[in-house]
């Protein structure tokens, strides 16, 4: 193990095929910090001819990798949390100056990130075959459970290190190899750290690779390859159909795995403590400035409380301080770029434009955007049809329960929604007729816990991550016959 007390360095290297070295393509990222632009880094961007080298030793190396006993793999895991608990701060600094993030933003990230890698510490010693009855006499069938293979990871910029993270720690404890393409706004956190993390816990060269380049430039090779027979894709709804069409229909069939976007329901019903959920609808909208797939996207009021809440949450929302992400009580930071700035600012003119009534605009300096809220917004409106990912948000008036209901089913997406009410059951009615992956009665939509399913319905997504489901993802199952005695053929 290297000497814990220095920082990591040498980032702009990538871990290809076993090396840390320069990407080839001749073309350099630079990275930047979003809340005052200092270059953080120069990254030489990887080609193709470094991803196939990744792929490839990813290959050679995954046997001996899926090999070890559970044991040995669950040590490189056990060994990463160690890491992640020494270099606390490092990693929390890293978050917050390469993504943009909150202190509290970036330390919740970490946990997650902490907390996946400790539940697939278990999963070597979790997984497991089985052994099915036959019709066929003297016949004995097993079902053996074995490592995919190579996994290829694409991931974003909003939760870099756990949303790679969440991938890579499942597949590598379950005997896969890996190959990651980072976010370009985002290779340190999503990607660089995390294999300098498992180099130092004793991960072998090679299982582990990382190519940094524009999805545009290596995306289509990174997924058509004939190496990875797993594609795990974290990003928008968009690039995932895409990514998704060329798995599935292209030259070589394989897996995937995808988490797209969102376009998250809060309702409070007529019942509901409106204190509380006013608290809730401030974290589960504005935590990391609303860039988050989970977030709150439309909050649905029931008409009989709507008045109340909307001056609740107005008046909160107005004291948020919005700043440098490194101070301690900074609540909104930058949004990433000044391509998702000008997003943001087009939205804000439409919903004026489509008579969404305005009820706080806060300003703008650089890429700090205060947050801006909207009244009296109607399904049809783009703040309440298209995921939003940034500190804005629109309240729509229901007229009642069933009413709530249509509006919260009326999207494409299905990933997170929530439901507040003073009647549990009532709730857990409601949470039942909503199609989404995920709903959660009296707290926010932005859960996330290593233990439980993770994953969206419609655009949304295909396939869940975290716990069992994980296991599910990143293994095969493969039924091998034993006939045990001649059999008769009918001739
Ligand atoms: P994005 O789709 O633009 O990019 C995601 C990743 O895909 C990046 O690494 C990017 O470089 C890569 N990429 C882009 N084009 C590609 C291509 N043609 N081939 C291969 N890779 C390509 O998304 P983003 O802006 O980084 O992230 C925001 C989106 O991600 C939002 O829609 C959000 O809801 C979604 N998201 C979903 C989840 C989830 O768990 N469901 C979590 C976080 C973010």
């Amino acid at each position: 193990m290297s000497d814990s007390n220095a920082v990591y360095s040498d980032l702009h290297l990538q871990p290809i095929a076993g090396q840390w070295r320069a990407g080839a393509a001749g073309k350099v990222l630079k990275v930047s910090n979003p809340y005052d632009g200092a270059l953080l880094l120069e990254v030489p961007q990887a080609n193709r001819s470094d991803l196939d080298a990744a792929y490839a030793e990813a290959a050679r190396v995954q046997p001996q990798w899926a090999a070890l006993g559970p044991s040995a793999r669950a040590q490189v895991l056990h060994q990463a949390v160690a890491i992640f608990d020494q270099r606390r701060d490092e990693i929390v600094d890293w978050i917050i100056r390469e993504s943009g993030s909150t202190r509290i933003k970036a330390l919740a990230e970490w946990g997650a990130a902490r907390a996946i890698t400790l539940e697939s510490a278990s999963f070597p010693a979790r997984v497991h075959g089985r052994i099915v009855e036959s019709d066929v006499p003297g016949k004995e069938s097993r079902v053996y459970r074995s490592a995919l293979g190579v996994v290829g990871v694409i991931s974003p910029w909003n939760f870099p290190l756990h949303l790679t993270q969440r991938s890579i720690a499942p597949a590598l404890a379950l005997g896969n190899a890996v190959v990651v393409k980072p976010a370009s706004d985002t290779p340190v956190c999503g990607g660089l750290l995390l294999a300098r993390i498992f180099e130092e816990a004793g991960l072998p060269a090679g299982v582990f690779s990382v190519v940094v380049g524009a999805g545009s430039k290596i995306g289509d090779a990174f997924v058509e390859h004939p190496i990875p027979s797993l594609i795990t894709f974290t990003g928008s709804t968009p690039v995932g159909q895409g990514i998704g069409r060329l798995a599935s229909g292209g030259q070589h069939l394989k897996h995937v795995a995808l988490e797209l976007g969102g376009n998250s329901p809060f309702v409070v019903l007529d019942d509901a403590d409106i204190e509380q959920a006013v608290n809730a609808a401030v974290f589960g909208k504005f935590l990391h400035q609303g860039q988050i797939c989970m977030a709150i996207n439309r909050i649905i009021l029931d008409a009989k409380v709507y008045d109340a809440f909307a001056q609740r949450f107005v008046a909160r929302v107005k004291q948020l301080k919005v700043g440098d992400p490194q101070s301690i009580d900074t609540v909104i930071g930058p949004v990433i770029n000044a391509r998702q700035l000008q997003g943001l600012q087009e939205k804000i003119a439409l919903a004026r434009k489509e008579g969404a009534e305005p009820l706080y605009e806060g300003g703008l300096q650089g890429n700090l955007l205060a947050p801006h809220v909207y009244g009296e917004v109607q399904a049809e409106m783009d703040l309440a049809r298209n995921e939003i990912f940034g500190p804005l948000v629109g309240l729509i008036r229901a007229r009642d329960e069933a009413h709530a209901l249509a509006l919260a089913n009326d999207s494409e997406f299905g990933l997170s929604s929530a439901v507040f009410s003073g009647n549990l059951e009532r709730g857990v009615n409601f949470a039942r007729q909503v199609r989404a992956g995920m709903t959660h009665i009296n707290d926010v939509p932005v859960n996330d816990e290593a233990n439980a399913p993770f994953g969206g319905e419609k655009n949304s997504g295909l396939g869940r991550f975290n716990g069992d489901w994980a296991i599910d993802e990143f293994t095969r199952d493969h039924w091998i016959s034993l006939q045990h005695r001649p059999r008769q053929y009918p001739f």
